[in-house]
């Protein structure tokens, strides 16, 4: 899992509000917050507004549809334009799949990631649009893995705000001693003290995922070799 980095996350965020503003002119407004401060609330504030509105989903479901128009590709502001500016081209939730937007230069809009909600949509529809709950991710990621699990920031890793190499690292279990040349000689797991990245780990099936590039691991197990060699 990385960390999506971008100098101008927070102009995006409030382009995104602006972009969107016209067309959520039903937000209730008996609302505690306001409806920019919902859709460009930070990864720690998302955690309080959908604990507020926990209660009031039949209030916010109507955020669930204009998300869906959201995605459906149109001459202005989309999911695709929002992709595009994100400009994430490896999946942060897995790292491996790629997750590229394609737009031509007439406009013509063919490629894009999913967008995962971080807080499920179904669950806190207020924060259906919430720039910080959309995670630009792979289809397996979004739909196969996660699905409407319940992640949130006290349970599970926001890529918007930290990344898994901070707290987690990589460790190499040496089963036999063809580990030097051959796959099977070895298994890689990521270790991790931090319980919200042992979740999001097991949410991502990050240590089986892995084990399928092993062969990655060889090659610099055979480069560290040289190199002792040298
Ligand atoms: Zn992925």
């Amino acid at each position: 899992m990385i960390k999506i980095q971008h100098e101008h996350l927070d102009k995006f965020a409030k382009e995104h509000y602006e972009s969107l503003k016209g067309k959520l002119t039903g937000f209730p407004e008996d609302c505690k917050y306001s409806l920019e401060e919902v859709l460009v609330a930070k990864p720690e504030k998302l955690d309080e507004i959908a604990k507020w509105a926990k209660d009031k989903t039949v209030d916010y479901e109507f955020m669930i549809k204009k998300y869906e128009n959201f995605t459906t590709k149109k001459k202005e502001y989309d999911a695709y334009d929002l992709a595009k500016k994100l400009n994430v081209n490896v999946c942060p939730y897995c790292n491996i799949n790629s997750t590229y937007t394609v737009i031509k230069k007439n406009n013509k809009k063919i490629t894009r990631p999913e967008f995962d909600h971080f807080y499920d949509k179904s669950t806190h529809p207020i924060l259906a649009l919430s720039f910080y709950n959309l995670i630009p991710s792979c289809h397996s990621c979004n739909s196969t893995l996660k699905g409407s699990e319940e992640f949130s920031n006290e349970t599970h890793i926001n890529p918007y705000s930290e990344s898994l190499d901070k707290v987690a690292r990589f460790e190499l279990k040496i089963e036999d001693s063809t580990f030097y040349h051959s796959i099977n000689g070895f298994d890689v797991k990521l270790k991790t003290e931090d319980e919200r990245a042992k979740n999001s780990i097991k949410s991502f099936e990050l240590d089986i995922l892995y084990q399928n590039h092993k062969d990655i691991v060889l090659e610099l197990i055979k480069h560290l070799a040289k190199l002792k060699r040298c």
